[in-house]
């Protein structure tokens, strides 16, 4: 279970992460609104806790631009004691939960599990297939078909329409897409990621220049829809 906490108080960092590493969770912090919209747009976390007055960018603000991106990781508020917030506002913006600083770590611990639980329940992992339209993706053996016929695919195909489909429904610029599919040591340009968009859209839509499923979000990328 991978946390990402987003928070500018650099005792609370090191006391939480501390603690919530103790109790088995994986924790990557970010000091600022910036850096944690950052790092949710562009890893996997089963959770975000997310303090509201961060430098940068607040975290109204983060919760709303991540769930207009399309990432839907539970997000549970942190506010100081004092502080006039709205939470009615906090969660018309996607919160799901909200914790008042200071707080015991135990009540943060039952929080964290709660909504574990509620979004385990609803979310869909890929566990080892998936499968969209008449597509079948069977990643273990990096195997394609399409209405049963095998589809040729070169690996990095194999590799982009891997991570769109893991990463469903979120949208992704083309810098984002060669960071994490071509590696930061890569140097192909984003015209590249627009070309093997085109051989996925061709080998998999039913009508490539209609895509059905890999999408494109004009003025900022791509994204990946069942
Ligand atoms: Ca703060």
């Amino acid at each position: 279970m991978k946390i990402l906490l987003v928070e500018d108080e650099k005792g609370l960092i090191l006391t939480l992460t501390d603690r919530l590493t103790a109790e088995g969770y994986e924790v990557v912090s970010a000091a600022d609104g910036e850096a944690g919209f950052r790092s949710a747009t562009s890893d996997n976390f089963d959770l975000i806790i997310l303090d509201i007055m961060l430098p940068k960018k607040n975290g109204y603000d983060v919760c709303r631009d991540l769930r207009r991106r399309g990432v839907e990781t539970p997000v549970l508020m942190l506010t100081a004691k004092g502080e006039t917030i709205d939470k009615v506002l906090g969660l018309k913006l996607g919160a799901d939960d909200y914790l008042t600083k200071p707080f015991e770590v135990a009540e943060l611990l039952a929080r964290i599990e709660a909504l574990m639980r509620r979004s385990r329940s609803v979310k869909d992992p890929i566990n080892g297939a998936a499968a969209f339209g008449n597509v079948t993706i069977d990643l273990a053996r990096a195997e394609v078909r399409r209405s049963g016929e095998p589809v040729e695919l070169s690996a990095m195909e194999f590799k982009l329409l891997r991570f769109l489909v893991e990463n469903r429904g979120v949208v992704h610029s083309r810098d984002e897409l060669l960071d994490h599919v071509w590696g930061y040591d890569a140097m192909p340009s984003t015209r590249t990621v627009d070309v093997h968009i085109a051989w996925l859209r061709q080998k998999l839509e039913e009508n490539p220049k209609r895509p059905a499923h890999i999408q494109t979000v004009h003025g900022m990328g791509y994204k990946f829809c069942e």
